[in-house]
């Protein structure tokens, strides 16, 4: 008797980062889908990690604290398509330092078409979508054009 092969399911890498006032809600969000995460390359900024990693008892890889180039290091594996999904929550009530580093964030994932949930129900909807945990791989652009564009005189 030959017993049906389950299709594989693809293994993203999904980068988590959290401001200090979304942290909690971040974790909180992580361990109500650990089962899904759990599934997943995770990646994170320093402090982030080390909480999630703590919270979920999961391999955790860390980069750098956000303000001190974590961001900007996650902004440099979307842009070689070493990123998934971006689950980013941002703090819309507090400056942050590194406010530079948080628009370049968001700009290169914009850039390189990844899905980016700002927000908790935006990630719920993102991690819950069929096309998730399906063999669906986002439209990466194609910017050979810029690469041989033609400079002023
Ligand atoms: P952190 O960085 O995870 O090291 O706190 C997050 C951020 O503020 O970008």
């Amino acid at each position: 008797m030959t017993t049906k092969q389950q299709p594989e399911l693809p293994q993203r890498t999904i980068a988590l980062v959290a401001h200090d006032h979304k942290k909690q809600e971040l974790l909180d969000w992580a361990e109500y889908n650990r089962g899904t995460l759990a599934q997943h390359n995770l990646i994170a900024t320093g402090t982030t990690g080390r909480l999630l990693a703590e919270r979920l008892d999961l391999p955790v890889a860390r980069l750098l604290s956000g303000p001190l180039g974590g961001d900007q290091q996650v902004g440099a594996l979307i842009a070689t398509g070493q990123v998934d999904l971006l689950v980013f929550f941002w703090d819309p009530l507090s400056p942050q330092p590194h406010d530079p580093d948080v628009k370049a964030l968001m700009r290169l994932a914009t850039v390189w078409n990844t899905p980016m949930a700002w927000n908790r129900s935006t990630a719920d909807y993102l991690v819950s979508s069929p096309l998730f945990g399906a063999e669906y791989e986002p439209t990466r652009p194609d910017f050979a054009a810029h690469d041989t564009r033609s400079m002023p005189a």
